[in-house]
């Protein structure tokens, strides 16, 4: 399993008073600080995978999950840069795979997962050809409706990663369809609307399945973010818990006041671990690597069973 690893939780650091070199030393703990939803240029995020390593490295971060979208074309290159620029970074193989449930799209993401596996390569593959056909669709509506140019346009944004609806919005926002990315998906690209395609892929139990084939742990993403009321979000979590899911996010960046508690109760509930991560795509003022990070008292943390093995 390609997991960074640590038995413990706090790293005792001893820092030297520089006013008394001799006999002051002072110990301070720091707390490892865990981001384990992060995306590249693999898929819809702004940073190549070598920027992001290095941004990670600079917020403080000491775990980082690249976890992009249906592609883990990121790791080797994040990998490869952390150690030729010898940072101070452990990297956990990640992905973020896309399932209908219900007729709604649920993020499930893979952490630890052998990159190499050839079950999970096919797997993706096959997720690349729906995503492919899908992009298809949406541009030929977007044509319907006028909008011609959306695939090649798509395509360029994408620079050969893999294919979004925000790299729509990006070109539909070049376009002067839209100022803002959160503008052009309620306009164009939400569900019902001009540019929506509903989806095709594959189902949480399948990605649970591969996700674990490859050595992973499979996590619901973002559980607060689908609009589903209670009664379906604990429905959700049942489905995925029965199907053996291991994980739940329960910190994000960017939450309502009562939602990590919320969500670290259902954690508890349906007996499954915590996790957490900022899905950050880009710099932006609300979004950043670490940020608000931490977990609940009274759950238990994705990364319990880590071990010290090298990535
Ligand atoms: P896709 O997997 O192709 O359906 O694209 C989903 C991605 O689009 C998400 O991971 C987000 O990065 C982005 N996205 C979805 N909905 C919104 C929204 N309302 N505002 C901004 N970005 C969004
Ligand atoms: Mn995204
Ligand atoms: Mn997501
Ligand atoms: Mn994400």
């Amino acid at each position: 399993m390609s997991i960074a690893i640590f038995h413990y939780q706090t790293v005792m650091m001893v820092f030297c008073d520089a006013n008394n070199p001799g006999d002051a030393l002072s110990e301070a703990s720091k707390q490892v600080m865990y981001d384990l939803h992060s995306h590249t240029t693999a898929s819809d995020g702004l940073l190549t995978p070598e920027q992001l390593v290095h941004r990670a490295a600079e917020q403080g971060i000491d775990v980082l999950a690249i976890t992009d979208h249906d592609t883990v074309a990121g790791i080797a290159p994040a990998q490869a840069e952390i150690a030729r620029a010898g940072l101070a970074l452990r990297l956990v193989s990640g992905v973020e795979i896309s399932t209908v449930w219900e007729n709604h799209e649920i993020h499930i993401v893979g952490l630890g997962v052998d990159e190499t596996h050839p079950a999970l390569r096919t797997f993706l593959a096959n997720q690349h050809q729906l995503r492919e056909s899908r992009a298809r669709m949406i541009a030929e509506r977007l044509e319907k409706a006028r909008i011609p140019g959306a695939w090649e346009g798509a395509q360029k944004y994408a620079e050969g990663g893999t294919v979004t609806r925000s790299h729509f919005a990006r070109f539909l926002i070049e376009n002067g369809r839209a100022t803002t990315i959160a503008d052009v998906f309620k306009h164009y690209l939400a569900r019902g609307k001009t540019g929506y395609v509903p989806p095709q892929w594959c189902t949480i139990e399948q990605a649970i399945e591969v996700i674990h084939h490859s050595g992973g742990q499979a996590v619901v993403a973002h559980p607060g973010r689908y609009r589903l009321s209670a009664k379906w979000l604990k429905r959700l979590l049942a489905h995925f818990a029965q199907c053996g899911g291991d994980a739940m996010e329960v910190a994000q960046c960017q939450q309502a006041p009562d939602e990590r508690n919320q969500l670290a109760q259902y954690a508890r509930q349906f007996m499954l671990l915590a996790s957490q991560g900022s899905d950050f795509h880009q710099p932006c003022p609300w979004i950043e690597l670490g940020r608000k990070l931490w977990l609940p008292e009274g759950v238990a943390p994705v990364w319990q069973r880590w071990s010290h093995n090298e990535p």
